[in-house]
């Protein structure tokens, strides 16, 4: 076993701990690797073992280092900002766009999409930091309004980035508001489906998954820490 295929056995040992800790089942929670700045074949090494979702946050990365055709079952989705411009690149390349942050690129995806596409909405949570995702829950729910009659974009649930420099409280509330932006939103739009709430990162999936994540995205803690 490689050093990086025994990090992943650790990091879900521990988010099973996590889970069991703060009353979840572990089964509900998805682990989703992020192999930004990391070669495809430490990729195909946690594939190898069993892991099938991987995030990466550009489309020029992407683009130069993911083969067209992927292993059986392998599924990438973008969870970074995605320019308008590179939209139909990014359709391409990308099982799922786990980023939707406006909807000028939601009609834009929606336009350029010849099959079905999963989406996540990111939401702003923790608004000092300058970062994208929707503002709030109302200029979310204002997109909604008009995602909702879309034929080809698939809303799955909801995104956050926690506050990179908080404190536990700090960065629970960041995830609690997601979540209870969620039973909001699935109150307003009972047909969409928002089972996926998409928090939580190396530093702080704990607090993600007592607060209730369905899906903790994982980089440095699986990988090492990244170059520049
Ligand atoms: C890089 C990145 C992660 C993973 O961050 P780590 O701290 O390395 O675990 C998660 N989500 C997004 C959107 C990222 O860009």
């Amino acid at each position: 076993m490689t050093d990086l295929q025994k990090n992943h056995q650790e990091l879900l040992a521990e988010l099973e701990n996590a889970a069991l800790a703060y009353g979840r089942n572990p089964s509900e929670i998805t682990l989703m690797a992020v192999s930004k700045t990391h070669p495809f074949a430490a990729m195909k090494e946690l594939y190898s073992c069993g892991q099938m979702l991987f995030g990466e946050n550009r489309v020029q990365e992407a683009e130069q280092k993911l083969p067209l055709l992927r292993p059986d079952g392998m599924n990438i989705h973008l969870i970074g900002h995605l320019q308008s411009n590179k939209a139909k690149k990014a359709l391409e390349l990308f099982d799922g766009i786990d980023s939707v942050d406006s909807l000028m690129l939601a009609q834009k995806l929606e336009t350029l999409a010849s099959k079905p596409v999963p989406i996540l909405l990111e939401l702003k949570t923790a608004p000092e930091e300058s970062k994208s995702g929707f503002e709030n829950e109302d200029a979310l729910f204002h997109a909604l309004d008009e995602i909702a009659c879309f034929s080809k974009l698939k809303v799955q649930g909801l995104m956050t980035i926690g506050p990179l420099l908080g404190n536990e409280k700090e960065i629970r509330r960041s995830f609690s508001l997601l979540r209870t932006t969620s039973i909001r939103a699935k109150q307003r739009f009972p047909h969409l489906d928002f089972s996926v709430l998409s928090m939580g990162m190396s530093s702080d999936f704990r607090y993600a998954i007592a607060e209730g994540s369905t899906l903790i995205r994982v980089g440095t803690r699986l990988f090492g820490k990244r170059e520049g």
